[in-house]
Formats: C-alpha cells, sequence, structure tokens
C-alpha cells in the first residue's frame, strides 16, 4: 500500500496514509461482514461459533505456539540475521532499574490530579516496618491466563485477513446458546490508521501537500538493509533523533530510542506519552522500513501470535500471547479513524461518549514544543501554515467503528503496555501511529493492558482509577488487596521483582 492509497468501505470514501501492508485484502466472507450493520455482524459472528476442545494441557500448547513462533523467525531473513533471540530483557541491573520504573509508574496511576502527585511524592518514604508478603499473597497477581479445555471459539479470525490471524475466544459461557456476542466485538478492522475525505478535508490538504518533496521525509540513500539507526545522514534516523529530543523542560533521563527491535526502554515514569515521540523508516524509503529505524516493522508483520478472549464479565475482552515477549518491544499498533476534537464530538451525545470511550487523544496543549519543532524544518511555507493550524485542534484515534485489535487491550493500574507516538513520512497529524510497546517482560498467557490515563472517566463524575476492576497488584479499584494501594514506590520495586521471578517459574 502506498501513500494515500484510497479504499472503499462501507460506502465512506476513506484515505490511509501508512503501510507498507494493507490495510486488509477483501478476503472470502469479509465483505458480507464489512456490509452488515452492528447487529448483522454479531448475527454472522454467533453463526460461526462453536465449541472447541483440546486435550492439551497448557504447558503443551505454550511450547507448541513457542515452537510455530521460533520457526517463523527462522523464515525470516532480517530477524534471522539480526540474531533476534526474544530473549528476556529484565535481568539483573536492567531488572532493578526497571522494577523501579515500574514501581513509580504504578504509584502514580493512584492519582488523578497533578497537585495529588506532588504531595504524594513528597511523602513517598521507604516503610521500614512493612512486612514481607508471602508467594501465596502475591500469586493472584502473576496474573498468567490458563483458558479451560472447552471454550466458545467465536471466530477463527476477527481481522478476516490471512495476514495476521486473531481467533476471539468465549470462556464465560460453555453452552453456544447462552453465548451473547456483545456489541463491541461487531467493528471492522484495519490495519493501519484512516482519514474520511468527508470529514476531515484539512487533513487531506495535508496528506496532499506532504507528497511534495520539501515535505517528505524518507531516506533515498540506504543501499544495505539494517542500518538506518547507525547513520546519522539518514533522514529518518536524524528525524527520529531529534523527535526524541521534544520533552518537557527539565526532563534529562534517557529517552526511549525507537529501534525495530529493541529494547525500546522508558526511564521516566512521568510525561511518558509526550515525552517520547520518534520517527519510523516506511515504504517510501529505499530500505523500505526493513531497517533498524521503524519501530512499526515487528506491529506491521504480526510477528507475535495474539488471542482475543472474554473471561470476565466485569473486564470485557482481553488480548495475550502464547509467546514470550521482551520488554521494550512494540507489539501492535493502535488504528483507528483520525479525527479532531469536533468531529469526534459533534455525534449525538450518546455517541459521542461512547466514540470518547474507545479513542485515546494524542496531543494536547504541550504541542507547543511540537509547533516550534516543525517551524525549524525545511518544509513549504504553505505546509507549515496548514500545521499550525492544525496542531491547535485536538486529535483522536478513533477505533470504535473500524479499529484493530488495539481496541479490546483492557485498562490496568498496573499496565505491560505503554502507548507511544511516531510519525512517519512526514509530520501532520494523518502521519501519526501510536505503538503499543511492552514495559515489562511479558510472559506467556499474561492479558496486555494499558493505562487509560488518570483523566478517564467512566462516568460524568467518576474516574475509572476509583472503580477499577483489573483487581491487579496495586490497583486502586475496588476488591483489590488493601496492603498493595498504599504501599510506597521502594517496596512495590521489591514486590515487582518478586512477581516477576515467580512468573518466570509459573
Ligand atoms: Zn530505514
Ligand atoms: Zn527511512
Ligand atoms: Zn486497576
Amino acid at each position: 500500500m502506498s501513500t494515500g492509497t484510497v479504499i472503499d468501505l462501507k460506502d465512506k470514501i476513506l484515505i490511509a496514509i501508512a503501510g507498507p501492508e494493507p490495510p486488509f485484502e477483501l478476503e472470502g466472507e469479509y465483505f458480507n461482514y464489512s456490509k452488515a450493520d452492528n447487529d448483522g455482524k454479531r448475527r454472522i459472528l454467533k453463526e460461526q461459533a462453536k465449541v472447541v476442545t483440546t486435550t492439551m494441557t497448557n504447558d503443551e500448547y505454550l511450547l507448541d505456539e513457542r515452537k510455530k513462533f521460533l520457526e517463523k523467525i527462522q523464515k525470516s531473513e532480517l530477524l534471522r540475521n539480526e540474531n533476534w533471540t526474544n530473549e528476556r530483557f529484565m535481568d539483573g541491573d536492567a531488572e532493578t532499574t526497571n522494577s523501579k520504573f515500574l514501581a513509580m509508574k504504578y504509584f502514580l496511576a493512584r492519582f488523578n490530579t497533578a497537585k495529588q502527585v506532588s504531595k504524594a511524592l513528597s511523602q513517598d518514604k521507604p516503610n521500614k516496618n512493612r512486612r514481607e508478603e508471602s508467594d501465596s499473597e502475591l500469586q493472584p497477581y502473576v496474573n498468567q491466563y490458563k483458558p479451560p479445555n472447552r471454550r466458545i471459539l467465536i471466530t477463527e479470525n476477527i481481522t478476516f485477513n490471512e495476514l495476521d490471524q486473531i481467533p476471539v475466544y468465549c470462556d464465560i459461557t460453555k453452552e453456544l446458546d447462552e453465548l451473547v456476542i456483545p456489541e463491541r466485538l461487531a467493528f471492522d478492522y484495519i490495519d493501519c490508521n484512516f482519514v474520511n475525505k468527508e470529514k476531515e478535508k484539512k487533513l487531506v490538504d495535508a496528506i496532499n501537500m506532504s507528497k511534495e518533496r520539501k515535505n517528505q521525509i524518507k531516506c533515498e540513500c540506504a543501499k544495505k538493509k539494517l542500518m538506518c539507526h547507525k547513520n546519522v545522514n539518514y533522514p529518518c534516523y536524524r528525524m527520529n533523533k531529534a523527535m526524541q529530543k521534544i520533552r518537557h523542560k527539565g526532563n534529562t533521563t534517557a529517552p526511549c530510542e525507537f529501534q525495530s527491535l529493541g529494547p525500546n526502554t522508558l526511564s521516566h515514569a512521568r510525561n511518558i506519552f509526550f515525552d517520547n515521540c520518534g520517527f519510523a523508516c516506511s515504504d517510501e524509503c529505499a530500505c523500505e522500513g526493513n531497517c533498524d529505524n521503524n519501530s512499526l516493522l515487528i506491529p506491521l508483520r504480526h510477528l507475535f501470535p495474539l488471542e482475543i478472549f472474554q473471561s470476565d464479565k466485569d473486564i470485557g475482552f482481553s488480548v495475550r500471547s502464547p509467546v514470550f515477549i521482551p520488554a521494550g518491544t512494540p507489539v501492535m499498533e493502535f488504528t483507528g479513524e483520525i479525527v479532531e476534537r469536533a468531529t469526534l464530538y459533534g455525534l449525538s451525545e450518546e455517541l459521542a461518549d461512547e466514540h470518547a470511550a474507545y479513542s485515546i487523544q494524542w496531543n494536547y496543549h504541550d504541542d507547543w514544543q511540537f509547533h516550534k519543532f516543525f517551524n525549524s524544518l525545511n518544509f513549504t511555507d504553505e505546509y507549515k501554515e496548514l500545521l499550525a493550524r492544525l496542531y491547535k485542534k485536538k486529535f483522536y484515534i478513533d477505533p470504535t467503528n473500524i479499529g484493530n485489535v488495539g481496541r479490546m487491550i483492557a485498562h490496568s493500574c498496573c499496565p505491560n503496555l505503554e502507548v507511544l507516538r511516531v510519525y512517519r513520512k512526514s509530520l501532520s497529524p494523518a502521519h501519526v501511529s501510536l505503538i503499543m510497546v511492552t514495559i515489562e517482560d511479558v510472559y506467556p498467557g499474561t492479558p496486555f493492558s494499558f493505562d487509560y490515563g488518570a483523566g478517564y472517566k467512566v462516568s460524568k463524575d467518576t474516574y475509572l482509577t476509583t472503580v477499577c476492576k483489573c483487581r491487579l497488584f496495586s490497583c486502586q479499584g475496588n476488591g483489590s488487596n488493601d496492603t498493595f494501594k498504599t504501599l510506597d514506590t521502594h517496596s512495590m520495586a521489591v514486590i515487582i521483582r518478586r512477581l516477576h521471578q515467580m512468573r518466570r517459574t509459573t
């Protein structure tokens, strides 16, 4: 798929910027599914659903998946040549550093306002009288999901695309006639972001202008694959480095590097989203994105096998992988429609609430730094003016009707993924991608999660953090252990290390 390919989906004319994979090649049953409304989609899914049983134990299943995964890597010239062995990253010193980072992140997730955070941080001291938690107390937080041997397979492939097969299971009920297909499972699957040409005319202008030579960012000199991250003369790598410097004042910690195969580490638990922004090679570059400067390389290749499952009525759907994924790996992209705030809130009140609940707002007032940044570049004046106008607005990625697996990832107060921004080809709001990067080693079967943010509300005056049902270590919501809610960051770091040790041996 090349820049600005237009696809026709459900009578909407959409424009997709990113590649190189097609958003989906319309295959087999996809047309019928795509044409159907929400009820129709749910009917199709319900008709597909069947009971499946396995005689394999969970361990046998994981071993089998690992074998298939390693064979897949052997077939990939790029991954084989890089000797990417998928070994754990959180070991030794790295584990100590990472546990501190995670502890601080969980600590901050308890508070909804900046004022609360500074007050709490000033009171954060190691508690010398704290008793040691036993392994049995920590066991509930190991959090690796072992499904039953008899499950309902709702669909073998929610993407309807051979490139990227993601099955959906229901483990709540054992009987087909009790199966309810939730409305939120019925959506159109897409692998890259898109813009609706009718709704976002200014973004379409930006896309057209970005094709002018001066406004494009791509490497033309790459002869050898994989070199882009080692050559400061390559425009994409230079841009990647420059964008890493767009940070809050006073933040002197190392920024995320945004490499293809990582580790892409994070060192500072505050302002993660806005202090870590990168640029990646794309199919427009001579390397075609098959290099070490493309943090979308793994997500675009769908390297990790994924499974969507429903095991808990309160949490809804979750996503997990049967293979191990080291910390600092971009696992997937969060895709959907790039919309301006006014478009989102121009919907009826009920629809706007629903769309807002699924969407990620990815630019804020802090973007004056971003203004300064693109103004310093060699873009045409016309393009710079348009970007200045666009970045005064707030943009969202809205996956409600059309999106990918990213929308199925549950919230957690102790998440294992972080969402980060990466640009490709140019810098307009239409060129952004949200990548989901593991912030700790993720052991096979562990549900993925990310923090929906301190400001996320479930109703007009209720913050999600106060009613969260993730029930993980240190969760602030109901039903979790009070001891863990109040721990200082030092004690939490110790417990996090023990939890990781327990996961390794489980
Ligand atoms: Zn490259
Ligand atoms: Zn490049
Ligand atoms: Zn929680």
